[in-house]
């Protein structure tokens, strides 16, 4: 069975693990600091904060701007449910709004119409990893003094009119988990150019503890230190740091190939009446996942027949305003249940072979 997703790891990630081993420092410490500045350096980000996954990057994020009790945040319902549980978790009330069919990235003339005072942030999501339309939003977060918080869990090295997604918005945040784009085994990251609102979250990483407090007393009484602000225990540590610096290395070629079964998928599918595929920034782009829409309700029928020929499947995701935890937020979002009844993961991954490819490719068209 062909899976939807699978890391490519090897002996170069083994190889950095043990040199963190033979340090036996395996926390918080310096291949952390060394995996940001590599990130800050390859994405041309001001600051760059290394958390461990990138749900506890928007948690963190959220916070550090000040989304509190009762403050509502725009989201698109399609996302993976971590973008609103984050919201929720501050007591904080995520706004469900729509997303356009052919692109799965914020709808934003409906987000426009979602706008009131009580807004405070809009939390887009690179679907796939194809930028949303960042000149809409930054304007539009402008306008209106609401901070965009940029869920880039798909979309690490994706750029946006020739700008790498992360060097340039409010708040970008990343996840480096498994299946991402390049993995530390459970990471994360928060990207933003506000020095003071990074310090704020660099503190928050680690229970609040202020490091510029720790260092003026080290010398005097090395036993001191402050809690500053309400923190938690969300730093990475050295040795998924590690996994990540190996990752980044390889990060290039796993951007060409994913490129190349996109295109491939693409063009073998193109003709297909009962599919739409999406339509792809394929310049810009690191495609994260594959998924095309099945129309005609026979997605379900289509994911029986690929799974019985070895193609493995996904949805990603279900509604969010569908779940029954988020009932209490649901509003109709007629565009996103029908893209959500058709929308279907197909296996993409660097270690995909051409017969790989081929054989997806041809399974899809068998059935029709
Ligand atoms: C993966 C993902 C997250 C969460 O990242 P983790 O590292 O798994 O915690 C958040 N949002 C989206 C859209 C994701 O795909």
């Amino acid at each position: 069975m062909l899976p939807v997703s699978r890391p490519s790891i090897g002996s170069e990630e083994l190889e950095e693990v043990k040199k963190v081993f033979d340090t036996g420092w395996l926390g918080l410490g310096s291949t952390v600091f060394e995996f940001e500045n590599a990130v800050k350096e390859y994405l041309g980000a001001k600051n760059v904060i290394a958390v461990n996954t990138g749900t506890t990057a928007l948690h963190i994020a959220l916070d550090a701007f000040g989304i509190t009790e009762g403050d509502e945040v725009i989201v698109p319902s399609l996302t993976f449910c971590a973008s609103i549980q984050v919201i929720t978790a501050l007591r904080a009330i995520p706004v469900f709004c729509e997303v356009d069919p052919d692109t799965l990235n914020i709808d934003i003339n409906d987000l426009r119409k979602r706008i009131t005072p009580k807004i405070k942030a809009i939390m887009p999501i690179h679907y796939c990893g194809n930028a949303c339309d960042m000149d809409a939003l930054m304007e539009i977060g402008k306008n209106h003094n609401i901070v965009i918080i940029e869920d880039a869990a798909h979309a690490f090295g994706s750029s946006y009119k020739g700008k790498k997604i992360g060097s340039f918005g409010d708040v970008t945040c990343f996840s480096f988990d498994p299946i991402k784009n390049i993995t530390c085994g459970e990471g994360g990251a928060v990207a933003l150019s506000d020095d003071d609102v990074a310090e704020e979250i660099r503190r928050k990483r680690i229970l609040g503890i202020d490091k510029d407090t720790w260092h003026r007393y080290k010398n005097k009484r090395s036993w001191f230190y402050e809690v500053t602000t309400q923190g938690y225990r969300y730093h990475m540590s050295n040795i998924n740091a590690a996994i990540g610096l190996a990752q980044l290395k390889k990060i290039s070629v796993f951007i060409e190939k994913k490129r190349k079964i996109v295109a491939t998928y693409n063009e073998g599918f193109r003709n297909l009446k009962g599919i739409k595929i999406l339509n792809w920034n394929h310049d810009e782009t690191v495609p994260f996942t594959y998924m095309i829409r099945v129309l005609d309700g026979r997605r379900g029928e289509m994911m029986d027949f690929l799974n019985e020929k070895g193609v493995g499947t996904g949805v990603h995701y279900i509604p969010n305003h569908l779940q029954p935890f988020f009932k209490p937020f649901s509003t109709p979002l007629p565009i996103t249940e029908q893209v959500g009844e058709e929308i279907l993961t197909l296996p993409l991954y660097y270690d995909m072979t051409e017969n790989d490819i081929e054989f997806v490719i041809q399974s899809v068209r068998a059935f029709f």
